[in-house]
């Protein structure tokens, strides 16, 4: 089997909730979506997708995507997707650094791999633990009472674990979190991600203030440096998430013993291949892990749902099923929350269909 050639498709996924606000101020309405396919010569297509959370969360950007992907697509025809290990080497010596963009072109391969051994990516990626997996909402940051209000929605939907969005004025943030920790239930999973907002000093005082709370603090600082200073001294269980963007980093982190569950995300990862080496490595060294990506629609989904599910679950911190957040179904097949938990599917790879009127024409496509 070998690439003959790879499609781009842009598809704009609009929110249920109009707006999505998380630290700085910053705001996404309408997520710009790349979704890969990888065809071969066999006749096989295989997807994947990757859709930044603006660019200014990440070092990604929705347009960056798409250029790689035309520096990258050529050096890739001719090789056989299903032998993933080589295929990401060939990738990082044809493109310095960029995993997001490699990340589609992964997922879509290990697509093609579970076509043609008829397993689905789930049990390709280490086996399948239990009947589904349990998933998080991510609480867009708006006034303590609002954020409370939709814990309480999302919580009627089925949800049992919250990430609220904070690192704002440390003042809010705290009544935040009180807010929100008044509409729990004993079971309830609560998460403070600052997603880098705050300095130290805010970040230890938000976590005093809330010392009688069972919660979490998530990425309070931008750098590592900073984090690991707030860790140091607050009591909270930590979490870390943007700066845990390769090995390296993950390993020095465990070194310093720097967090007790880290976020892994599929693209900043830089695809299943790469992300499925973290998730083992922090399954050996008894790390939990929240497991998703940056954001997306089905076919991201569907490739979270796989990763999740393959993880032993009391290592499975938390995931997310991004197209219940999103307007537009991009395929068939993908996982539907039911009681807030999604299972993979039992189809070959990710066992998606995408829906042909709406990936529209490939806006290029290379080979
Ligand atoms: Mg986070």
């Amino acid at each position: 089997m070998k690439i003959r050639r790879i499609l781009a498709h842009r598809v704009e996924l609009p929110l249920h909730e109009t707006t999505y606000n998380w630290s700085g101020g910053k705001s996404v309405t309408v997520f710009d979506s790349t979704i890969i396919g990888v065809e071969t010569d066999t006749g096989h297509i295989g997807y994947g997708e990757v859709c930044p959370l603006g660019p200014f969360y990440l070092p990604a950007y929705a347009d960056g995507v798409r250029a790689g992907l035309r520096e990258l697509g050529p050096h890739l025809i001719g090789e056989d997707p299903r032998q993933l290990v080589r295929l990401n080497r060939r990738m990082d010596a044809v493109l310095k650094g960029h995993p997001y963009v490699k990340s589609g072109i992964d997922i879509a391969c290990w697509d093609l791999l579970g076509q043609s051994s008829g397993l689905p990516v789930c049990e390709l990626l280490g086996g399948r633990y239990g009947e589904d997996v349990h998933l998080y909402r991510a609480i867009s940051q708006d006034s303590p009472e609002a954020m409370a209000d939709s814990v309480a929605g999302y919580r009627a939907e089925g949800y049992r674990r919250f990430q609220l969005k904070v690192g704002g004025d440390p003042d809010v943030d705290i009544a935040r979190i009180r807010a929100v920790a008044a509409k729990l239930q004993p079971g309830d999973r609560l998460v403070a991600d600052a997603n880098t907002g705050w300095i130290q000093h805010e970040a230890i005082r938000v976590a005093n203030a809330v010392r009688d709370i069972d919660v979490y603090i998530e990425q309070p600082c931008l750098t590592y440096e900073e984090c690991l200073a707030v860790r140091r001294q607050i009591p909270q269980p930590f979490v870390l998430d943007e700066t845990i963007d390769d090995l390296g980093i993950l390993l020095r982190a465990r070194s310093d013993l720097a967090m007790d569950v880290v976020n892994l995300k599929i693209s900043k990862l830089g695809g299943l291949t790469k992300i499925r080496q973290a998730r083992d490595l922090c399954v050996s060294l008894g790390i939990g892990m929240t497991l998703e990506d940056s954001w997306g629609g089905d076919i991201a989904t569907a490739a979270i749902a796989h990763l999740a599910q393959s993880t032993p679950p009391e290592f499975l911190f938390s995931t997310t099923d991004f197209n219940s957040y999103v307007t537009v179904s991009t395929a068939e097949g993908a996982p539907e929350r039911v009681d807030g938990r999604m299972a993979a599917s039992t189809a070959p790879g990710l066992g998606i269909h995408p829906r042909p009127e709406v990936l529209g024409a490939p806006v290029f496509t290379v080979g």
